[in-house]
This record gives C-alpha cells, structure tokens and sequence, in this order.
C-alpha cells in the first residue's frame, strides 16, 4: 500500500528535514502535498516537491470505483483501482475496504473484480465500502477449478465442478456492460 502516490494532504517529509517545494505545502510540522504525484527529494537544497500526476484519476468521496481485489486480510482487502465513475485511471492506487463483523463471510477474493464507493480519503488512505446492492464483486472465478461461475443467492456455484462459495455480489455482477469494459 505504500506504493500509492502521494494524494493531497499526505505528508511527504518534516519541516526540520524539507522546504516546501512545488505542489507542498507545511502545516507547521509536516510538508504535505497539495496535488496527486511522486515526491522528489532535493536532498542538497533540501527541498521536497511533487511531481504531478497528470493523468491520473483520483477517487473523491462518493465516488465509485472498479478494480481488482489485491489483498485480503482478516477483516480489510484491497482494492486496485482501475475505474473511477467510470474513467479509467493508470496509477497504482488501491482503496481498503473494511469488513466489519463479517469475519466468517468470504465476501471477495483475491483476484476478483469489484466496485465499491469511496468513503474517506485519510492519511493517504482511500477507504470503500462495498455494502450497498449494486457494490461488491462483479466478476469472479471458481476458487477451486477457476472455471466460471453462476450467481446463487449470496453465493457463488462454480459451472464445471459445482463448488459453491460466499461473494458479496454487487447487481451488476455478470452486467454484459462490464465485460465490454474490460475486456479493453
Ligand atoms: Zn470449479
């Protein structure tokens, strides 16, 4: 998760280390950025900038995003963001989504496709949920055979080899829509 660019607000050095550069700003501890790019560190003239990203999409709160589950833990997993309200976005950033008291629920898994609605932006953390019905997975495979898979309810039945497993399944799930979109 630290290799997502720095977003603004994030804190990139302090101030007995760094000047304010381009895109920073100081808060009276902390140079922090005022735009989505990569920190540059002069480290002769002691000046820290940010390296705009152009090009890259950031996610606001409210908005949706689309991407592929990268990383699951006990009760988060990550998502790398490939959408954003639709646009594409090429940067390396992941959101977390919590799965608060849903510990024994396999809600993605890793590899899955899912969308999700940005909450916070805090510290460099992009927090989503995906508790609505038209958030969560919409593509997945057979975790045992990666061969396809039907919609069942809150779960998953693999076509080939019958296994079936827990997904939260966003509406869309299986939209022919997303597969156009994709498949790009
Ligand atoms: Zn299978």
């Amino acid at each position: 998760m630290s290799t997502n660019p720095a977003i603004p607000g994030d804190k990139i050095a302090i101030i007995e280390e760094f000047e304010t550069g381009k895109n920073t700003f100081d808060d009276g501890q902390s140079i922090r950025s005022l735009v989505v790019g990569t920190a540059e560190f002069d480290k002769a003239n002691r000046i820290a900038k940010i390296n705009e990203s152009k090009r890259l999409v950031v996610p606001r709160p409210g908005n949706i995003i689309v991407g592929n589950v990268s990383a699951l833990m006990n009760n988060m997993f990550a998502i790398n963001v490939m959408y954003v309200e639709g646009r594409p976005t090429e940067a390396g950033l992941e959101v977390i989504c919590q799965a608060k008291g849903a510990k024994k629920r396999i809600m993605v898994r890793v590899g899955d496709i899912a969308t999700a609605k940005v909450i916070s932006l805090l510290n460099g953390v992009i927090h989503a949920v995906i508790n609505e019905p038209d958030l969560g997975v919409l593509f997945t495979k057979c975790n045992r055979c990666a061969g396809a898979v039907v919609p069942m309810g809150s779960n998953v039945k693999c076509v080939d080899c019958g296994y079936i497993e827990e997904r939260k399944l966003s509406l869309k799930f299986g939209n022919s829509d997303f597969i156009k979109f994709t498949s790009n």
